[in-house]
């Protein structure tokens, strides 16, 4: 077995888990969807038959008042309960265990309807304040979870998750920064824990003994007034005591402002803080956060850091993870990469999570790889994310595929991608398509431009060619001072001690990343740099942060007024801003730009001219389609397709890339 350690079970007393690994709490969307629940089990039970041991399903309220959105999925009596039967069916038949999450949103209840917490404090993200709950309120609210506990166990389910961390209704009673009640459930430690230990308590006492419950607890608040180290670990205690089979690692609130998933969150950086809980409670942990691959899975379960591994977001770019790594072929596991692009970005838009790297996630129903009864001879030219995605899918579907590159290594953007620090991972999405092109038995020509002469021999024709750089349109930007950002990036020409940025769209925060920044930060290097105490000495181990400051002086600079980077991810946007802040780059909107000389880079701001008097500027400006391909073999009466940012450059990135690649690639 290639990775003892997660194909071990896990015997739970009345039952057994098959291995370690856990599909963690995830909010796709589907079940508010036309045909939501019957989506939602064709989505786990993929994940189930490829040999997951457990499930967790994303949040459900257990009344009205604990939805994080309007009307978002609620068990309050026996009609909602009914509609999950299709779900704990499905993943049944796999051979899998599911458990539903009890979610009570508390102050984070993002709904006209007012949100409800221990005390009338408004949180940070929230624009209103939250209800304080009566004490009538809190014994009706405890009520609900048991409820919603009973019906998820009629609904088939083998157990709950109960949430009670990520600064959510529970988390907000467990701590002073959100509770400041005077009565038997505020002020002491003892009082503050009673809401979730009666929580537990009681839902051990309805569902009986063997029903899982899971308790998610915060083991780092990461927000001033957070628990303290011994706060952790006599609730963990009092969890255990209280009903609870596991407990599941929470890390951080959604108001702290340390990264706790992001891509540059170095892989398995929170494992520390299960295992320093492991010595005190008997009953299983769970690690969490950026655990993607099983190698980083297998290392912590051989450390005994932890007994089990949770991985969300992996679920959604391979479904069959689990099957690949006990087959010994982790190499062809598509990755997650931690963009949270078209996961949580899209959960926090209201639109249904998918994944960049796998748009099949959440589309089992309607995307599906039927082989081509017409099988053709295929070339598709740029192995770039649109072109790779498409050339497989194709090759998947039967066709005999040629992929041609001009360069003499397949990726395009993501080549730029992988080399910024703290996006390592993409590097993972081309291991992914290597393996994959040489499965699909796709033909490569590196180094090969597809010429009409060429395309003439194939039956279609893809064009997938890319994009390239913008010029700035900026008088004197032949100046040798001016580099563009793949001159920057990919040749790793030189740059001075002084630079300016031009443009700051997701390329131009990448380049001041890659001039400001280090890559392959470590973990205690991370946490030093964003605020994190992993000798926990502060109350929710929050500390003050400690970057280290760019070696360079760094100008970022747009034409636009507002915030920089408004386009960036809804939930990473705040990272790439804050972390160049604390690298003191400096941004300057609403800029127009008068020319470019031996003296520097000259703008007007605010009606007044300036002079950047920097050694290198760097034009970030966006990109062009490089499409003149498609228009030549358009010409030769050829079918062409084109596709990716050769069809459309504008607000390109790899999810429409990959999305578009994969949907050609079904249909031709
Ligand atoms: P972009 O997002 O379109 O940004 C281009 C920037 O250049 C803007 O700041 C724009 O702002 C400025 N600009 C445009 N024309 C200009 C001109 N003629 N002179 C001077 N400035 C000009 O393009 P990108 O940064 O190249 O990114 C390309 C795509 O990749 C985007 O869709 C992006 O989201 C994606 N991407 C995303 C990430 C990520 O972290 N999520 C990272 C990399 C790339 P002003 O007009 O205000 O000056
Ligand atoms: Fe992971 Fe990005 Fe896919 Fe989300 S969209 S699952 S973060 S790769």
């Amino acid at each position: 077995m290639p990775y003892p350690h997660i194909f071990r079970p896990l015997d739970l007393g009345f039952t057994t888990l098959k291995n370690r690994i856990v599909m963690g709490s995830m909010h796709t969307g589907l079940e508010e969807e036309k045909n939501g629940y019957e989506k939602l089990a064709a989505f786990y039970r993929e994940r189930a038959k490829n040999g997951v041991a457990l499930i967790i399903t994303g949040g459900v309220a257990p009344s009205w008042q604990g939805w994080t959105s309007p009307f978002s999925a609620t068990m309050s009596n026996s009609r909602e309960a009914a509609k999950h039967r299709v779900v704990t069916k499905a993943v049944h038949e796999e051979s899998g265990k599911i458990c539903m999450q009890i979610l009570h949103a508390g102050r984070y209840n993002y709904t006209p309807f007012g949100a409800f917490a221990p005390s009338a404090i408004k949180s940070p993200i929230h624009r209103f304040k939250p209800w304080a709950l009566s004490r009538r309120g809190i014994l009706s609210t405890i009520n609900d979870f048991v409820r919603c506990a009973k019906l998820a166990q009629e609904a088939g389910y083998d157990g709950v998750e109960i949430m009670g961390s990520e600064g959510y209704l529970i988390n907000e009673f467990i701590c002073r920064h959100t509770n400041h009640r005077t009565d038997e459930w505020g002020g002491s430690f003892e009082n503050r824990i009673r809401f979730p230990l009666e929580i537990i308590r009681r839902t051990r006492e309805a569902c009986g003994n063997t029903f899982i419950i899971i308790f998610r607890q915060s083991l780092l608040d990461l927000v001033d007034d957070g628990s303290n180290w011994e706060e952790v670990v006599l609730l963990a205690k009092a969890v255990e005591a209280a009903g609870a089979n596991i407990i599941n690692s929470g890390i951080g609130w959604h108001e702290a402002r340390v990264p706790t998933i992001a891509t540059n969150v170095p892989r398995g950086a929170f494992t520390w803080v299960t295992q320093k809980l492991k010595r005190e409670v008997n009953i299983p942990l769970i690690a969490t956060n950026r655990i993607n691959m099983p190698e980083t899975a297998e290392q912590i379960l051989a450390e005994g850091q932890a007994d089990l591994i949770s991985m969300a977001r992996p679920f959604l770019a391979d479904a069959a993870l689990v099957k690949k790594a006990m087959e010994n072929r982790s190499d062809e596991i598509n990755t997650c990469i931690g963009c949270n692009q078209a996961c949580l970005d899209h959960t926090f838009s209201r639109k249904t999570a998918t994944c960049i790297v796998n748009p099949f996630a959440c589309r089992e129903t309607e995307m599906t790889i039927i082989p081509a009864t017409d099988t053709k001879k295929v070339a598709v030219a740029g192995a770039g994310p649109a072109g790779l995605s498409c050339a497989i899918t194709l090759a998947q579907r039967g066709h005999e595929v040629h992929l041609f590159e001009v360069g003499n290594e397949i990726g395009g953007q993501f080549n730029i991608a992988k080399e910024i620090p703290g996006k390592e991972e993409f590097r993972e999405t081309l291991r992914y398509y290597t393996k994959q092109l040489e499965l699909q038995r796709v033909q490569l020509h590196l180094n090969t431009a597809l010429t009409t002469e060429i395309a003439d021999k194939f039956d279609e024709i893809v064009v997938a060619t890319g994009v390239v750089a913008r010029k700035a349109g900026i008088p004197g930007e032949t100046h040798p001072a001016v580099l563009s950002y793949t001159d920057v990036v990919l040749h790793k020409k030189p740059v001075g001690k002084s630079v300016a940025i031009i443009g700051a769209g997701g390329i131009g925060f990448d380049v001041a990343a890659f001039l400001s920044s280090e890559p392959n930060a470590d973990i205690p290097e991370f946490m030093k740099e964003w605020g994190v105490d992993m000798s926990y000495r502060h109350p929710g181990a929050k500390t003050k942060p400690q970057p280290t400051p760019a070696e360079r002086e760094i100008f970022m600079l747009q034409r636009s007024e507002g915030k920089m980077g408004a386009r960036l991810g809804k939930t990473t946007g705040w990272i790439h801003r804050s972390s160049l802040k604390m690298k003191k780059v400096k941004m300057i909107s609403g800029v127009s730009y008068r020319h470019i000389d031996d003296e520097g880079l000259h703008i007007m701001v605010n009606g007044k001219p300036h002079t950047l008097q920097v050694d290198t500027i760097v034009v970030c400006a966006g990109q062009v389609s490089r499409n003149q391909l498609f228009e030549e073999i358009q010409k030769m009466g050829k079918k062409a397709h084109l596709i990716g940012g050769a069809a459309e450059a504008g607000e390109l990135d790899a999810k429409r890339a990959i999305a578009e690649g994969t949907q050609l690639g079904l249909t031709v």
